[in-house]
């Protein structure tokens, strides 16, 4: 299969120089765009997508390479741009840099050199688009998407970690587990759009009450974990007090404003050393206390005994 070709923007005043550059990229097989200057070098940009990069002369009239740069960047584009300058300039080739140009050629310039240059500054911009979209990726995977939340398996890695320091320093751990009660009635009800718009004001709501070195996790499809680090379990208990009152009083909305019925959720508390010594025996104990307040009138804290 034949890849796409690579499109050049070359921008210079002068007209030999310019069919120079243009020459040179056809015949590195570059798809090869010209303009006399700056002004026409933006007319192009507005009217035409799909360019790769501009090759600028740094010294043009009217409009020189650094105005060029930064007309481009205020305009939004993140295209990389090559100035090309001659040794007497080369402090406003440092300038065009700051500005947002990828890098320079200095005059006189053999062939090879404008090519590698060309290579190594889409090279570079390749890299960094597959860096922001790992990052992106690992994002998705860490988070869970509706809520923003830390998802199920980044919540069971956080909770690995924090028992595990817990046992060893022999420090305070607490769970809580939140589950929103009758929550498939909200559902049935007034819609999934309006249901969704009331988990993320619940996940809000938690988020409110805890500290930011305590994880708040979307644990299942209508639960919620919370892990309190350096916690004894009447502190969590304090806490997961506070988010039960700020659900029960919270006027939802749905999608488009409209008030809907109010919710409550019922929260299960368990702790380490105290309770459990494990990290599957405190997602054990914590379970247990979530069902026993589940079974005894809902809307409530229940601590595990
Ligand atoms: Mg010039």
């Amino acid at each position: 299969m034949k890849s796409k070709k690579i499109t050049v923007l070359v921008v210079d005043d002068d007209p030999a120089a310019l069919e120079t550059i243009a020459e040179l990229l056809v015949e590195a097989n570059y798809r090869v765009l010209t303009a006399p200057g700056g002004r026409r070098a933006l007319e192009i940009l507005q009217q035409q997508t799909g360019i790769d990069l501009i090759v600028s002369d740094l010294m043009m009239p009217e409009m020189d390479g650094i105005a060029l740069t930064k007309e481009i960047r205020g305009m939004g584009s993140h295209i990389p741009i090559i100035v090309i300058t001659g040794f007497a300039t080369i402090e406003l080739a440092v300038e065009t840099m700051k500005a947002g140009a990828a890098d320079f050629i200095t005059r006189p310039f053999n062939n090879e050199q404008i090519k590698i240059t060309i290579e190594k500054v889409l090279e570079n911009q390749r890299l960094q688009k597959l860096a922001g979209e790992r990052e992106f990726y690992k994002q998705l995977s860490n988070h869970d998407e509706m809520t923003g939340l830390a998802n199920y398996r980044s919540c069971h890695e956080t909770l690995g970690k924090e028992t595990e320091r817990a046992s060893r320093y022999t420090r305070p751990l607490s769970i809580m587990m939140i589950d929103i009660d009758n929550f498939k009635c909200c559902n049935d009800t007034y819609g999934h759009l309006a249901g969704d718009a009331a988990m993320m004001q619940i996940a809000g709501l938690i988020k409110k009450q805890t500290r930011t070195s305590d994880c708040v996790a979307r644990y299942g499809g209508e639960e919620f974990m919370v892990i309190l680090p350096e916690t004894p379990i009447d502190e969590a208990s304090m806490v997961a007090e506070r988010i039960r009152e700020a659900i029960e009083q919270h006027p939802f909305v749905s999608e488009e404003g409209a008030p809907i019925a109010s919710l409550s959720v019922t929260i299960g508390l368990s702790s380490i050393p105290d309770r459990a010594a494990t990290k599957k025996d405190l997602i054990r104990t914590a379970d247990i206390a979530l069902y026993k307040g589940k079974t005894s009138g809902k809307n409530k804290v229940v601590v595990f005994e």
